[in-house]
């Protein structure tokens, strides 16, 4: 059985060209990419793992299925993920015939990694506030027991983990704007005023103090909050507790669950529930007034019950690989694609994205580990200890 993740996800801020588009509706300043990444090779009776992806999260087996040049949407969104479900279903096995007559037969098992807006879009739930398991609207979010029946059909969007540390830091972050009069609506023109004045003088520290651009609009593509601005900020837990104002217990107990989610490895749930639990009250002891986020909501309510619907270690469905490939697609386009015609440049854009993760390369090339990926103490506390390199072994 081959165990493959597959997702879509668009971006904006490329470059544009002078060149001719058939629909006038499209642009190449916008684009949608589809991939789909392998993750492991396993066989169906013995469970034996033959093969697995050692860096899920890098564009290194990132396959393009398709790119579009055209803005995201609702309707595209709808459509593309109807198309490719539609081509899963109609998926034959795959079998490869060895020289001594033996015939293996390989069957699929696909996993989606999308980002949290996206799954609201798929999944039919009209607001962003809303959680897509329990439907809770902002207004449920800070209760003690939210007791609503949960959509067991959406936990097959995961848990987004990339998007959770980013989400995360957000949280946090609005409410240290807040900290000066502790309530979740700003009303009134001074109010208005101090959480400005405020958020001016948190920004200017993260950057003095820490070297972080925060919540500081991209031009073209969204804002400075990203994967890497919001890790340094869980990394550094003493300084950004005290540049934020926020209580540091409630920074690493988030930072935590982060690291655990993203490890990669089978988390030991019923030690890692009491630890969504415990967060949880932490939370609401300090930060009532604060509406907890549907993201975050979503990881301490439902966190378990997700990572248990999933035969794989919930970190490897990271949707890391396809944001990462977004980057690249913008390099790519304008260093190594022929700019003379739109078939020429989309051609060179297509073999390179096919070459850089072609499986059999990447498999040639040496893994790294990363500083981050070792993990302390206090993450391991939460991981059954398998060592992803002793699989491949
Ligand atoms: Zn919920």
């Amino acid at each position: 059985m081959l165990v493959c993740k597959w997702g879509f996800d668009g971006s904006s801020g490329h470059s544009q060209y002078k060149q001719s588009f058939a629909d006038a509706s499209c642009t190449d300043e916008f684009l949608y990419l589809v991939v789909l990444g392998p993750l492991r090779l396993q066989d169906v009776e013995t469970e034996n793992v033959m093969w697995v992806n050692p860096s899920p999260s890098s564009t290194l087996y990132c396959r393009p299925i398709k790119f579009i040049f055209k803005k995201e949407n609702k309707e595209l969104i709808r459509d593309e993920e109807k198309n490719i479900l539609e081509k899963i279903n109609n998926l034959n096995p795959f079998d490869i015939k060895f020289d001594n007559g033996q015939i293996c037969t390989v069957v699929y098992t696909m996993f989606t990694m999308m980002d949290g807006s996206i799954a609201n879009i798929v999944s039919d739930t009209n607001a962003t506030s809303k959680c897509i398991i329990c439907q809770a609207t902002t207004k449920h979010m800070n209760l003690e027991n939210i007791s609503r029946p949960s959509q067991i059909e959406n936990y097959r969007f995961g848990l987004s983990t990339l998007h959770c540390w980013i989400r995360f830091f957000e949280c946090l972050l609005h409410i240290g704007y807040r900290l000066p009069i502790k309530s979740w609506q700003v009303k009134g023109a001074e109010n208005k005023e101090i959480i400005e004045n405020n958020k001016k003088k948190i920004q200017a520290e993260f950057k003095s103090r820490m070297g972080l651009i925060v919540d500081k609009p991209k031009p073209g593509y969204g804002s400075s909050n990203d994967g890497n601005t919001a890790r340094s900020f869980f990394y550094n837990q003493e300084l950004s507790s005290e540049i934020l104002g926020i209580d540091k217990n409630l920074i690493v107990k988030f930072s935590i669950i982060l690291r655990v989610l993203a490890s990669g490895r089978p988390i030991k749930i019923e030690n890692f529930k009491e630890l969504l639990g415990e967060t949880k009250q932490v939370y609401l002891d300090l930060y009532r007034w604060y509406y907890m986020p549907s993201s975050v909501h979503k990881v301490l309510e439902h966190g378990c019950e997700i990572i248990e619907s999933f035969s794989l270690p919930i970190g490897q469905l990271s949707e890391d690989a396809l944001e990462a490939r977004h980057k690249e697609v913008r390099k790519y386009r304008l260093f190594h694609t022929r700019k003379c015609s739109r078939i020429s440049s989309n051609t060179d854009l297509l073999k390179r994205l096919l070459l850089t993760s072609e499986p059999l390369i990447s498999t040639k090339r040496k893994v790294t580990t990363r500083k981050s990926n070792k993990l302390d103490i206090d993450v391991q506390k939460y991981l059954i200890c398998e060592d992803i390199v002793e699989i491949i072994s």
